[in-house]
């Protein structure tokens, strides 16, 4: 068996929110098919993925290194030792022929796209969902049924203001979710805690109520946002500094009591490394946040894991970025603390099946082979045709 092409397109995200720091306007992500010459119900068996939310596509490193690397191998160098489905290891370690250490986002993004999209055939051509292929490999076999789910929300929008926050907070608890995260830091102090305020009067409790900063602040502001939120106990309290500044970080953290969630913007498993040993944060209440796809794919995620491990942190405190179907199946498959949603937002990229039913802040896992992207039907459709070529 052997992988027949690689395609890759950008699709812009068409969105008009704006969080701490950045707007949406420009967005876009790459989506990647993974065509195999395995036959299911008369058509190739196809793997995809796309690149997540917040970084840009990245076809030319695709295109450049990364899949003509795959493509030139030898078929029987990324078959499992059967040779009767792909081997994710094996064809990560042909990607990263050739990459000097270090610099990680200039690749990372491109070859975990990939990657996952390498994983949901292999979950196809075994006819089992991605989360139980997983759970097999990387969980002991315990294949969950459901995982706990928030919503990443409350972004700053044009003319939004306290009540219109509140409708947007109730809207997601109407549909079943309990804990919800809104932006901070795109607003002066005094306006973000009434934002807090009137967050946690729809939420109910502090534990179902997180806030994110988006890596915005600096030392000034990181600490008095750590000062002006602590009274609240938050859930947690995302990312009050640039992702890379371990020593603000630990200052922040040591002045904050509540959980502090970071982690989406490192992409690497040295970067996560330094995060614990030099980020002041608590392994028994602090929230990492890696994204998947974004850094370097399931394979090197589990690798992250095993480290994280040897630092004291357990699994239920790892909540990946990104509301997505790729996302909740690494979620369920890994047995993580639980998985983000953006209802509604980010177009076709957001969410999960169409007929996904959140119940008391839990989502079901897919039942259908692979990640379940046929169950989102715009979003299929693109990916069908990419395929298709
Ligand atoms: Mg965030």
């Amino acid at each position: 068996m052997r992988i027949v092409a690689i395609r890759e397109t950008a699709i812009p995200i068409n969105s008009t929110l704006r969080n701490a720091v950045f707007d949406f306007s420009e967005m876009t992500t790459s989506v990647v098919a993974v065509i195999t010459d395995v036959m299911r119900d008369g058509e190739p068996v196809a793997g995809f993925a796309f690149n997540s939310t917040g970084r840009y596509a990245c076809g030319a490193q695709m295109r450049d290194r990364f899949i003509p690397r795959i493509l030139k191998a030898p078929p029987e160098s990324l078959a499992n030792a059967a040779g009767d489905n792909l081997d994710p290891e094996s064809i990560l370690a042909c990607m990263m022929q050739r990459e000097k250490p270090g610099g990680h986002t200039e690749r990372s993004v491109a070859i975990g796209t990939i990657e996952v999209a390498v994983w949901d055939a292999v979950a196809k051509i075994a006819g089992k969902p991605l989360h139980a292929v997983l759970a097999e490999k990387y969980n002991g076999g315990k294949v969950l049924d459901r995982v706990q789910c928030y919503v990443g929300g409350g972004w700053y929008e044009p003319g939004k203001g306290l009540k219109e926050l509140q409708d947007e907070i109730r809207a997601k608890l109407d549909q079943g979710y309990t804990t919800m995260k809104i932006k901070v830091g795109g607003a002066p102090i005094p306006e973000d805690v009434k934002r807090v305020e009137a967050a946690l009067k729809i939420v109910g409790s502090s534990g179902r109520l997180a806030v994110d900063a988006n890596a915005g602040f600096n030392r000034a502001r990181a600490l008095s946002y750590a000062q002006a939120l602590a009274p609240f106990k938050l859930r947690w309290f995302e990312e009050p500094t640039d992702p890379l500044d371990f020593a603000l970080l630990a200052d922040v953290a040591s002045i904050y009591e509540s959980p502090i969630g970071t982690g989406e913007n490192l992409f690497s498993t040295q970067d996560v490394e330094n995060l614990v040993r030099f980020g002041g944060l608590h392994a028994d209440r602090d929230i990492i946040q890696t994204d998947v796809p974004q850094s370097y794919g399931i394979v090197q995620f589990s690798r992250t894991l095993d480290m994280l491990k040897l630092h004291g942190w357990k699994r239920h405190s790892i909540f990946p970025h990104g509301g997505n179907q790729m996302t909740l199946a690494i979620v369920g498959g890994f047995g993580l603390g639980g998985c983000e949603a953006y209802p509604g937002v980010f177009g076709i990229f957001a969410g999960f099946a169409d007929d996904a039913k959140v119940e008391d802040g839990y989502l079901r896992l897919p039942d259908r082979p692979g990640i379940g992207f046929e169950a989102q039907n715009t979003l299929y459709a693109v990916m069908h045709e990419l395929a298709a070529g």
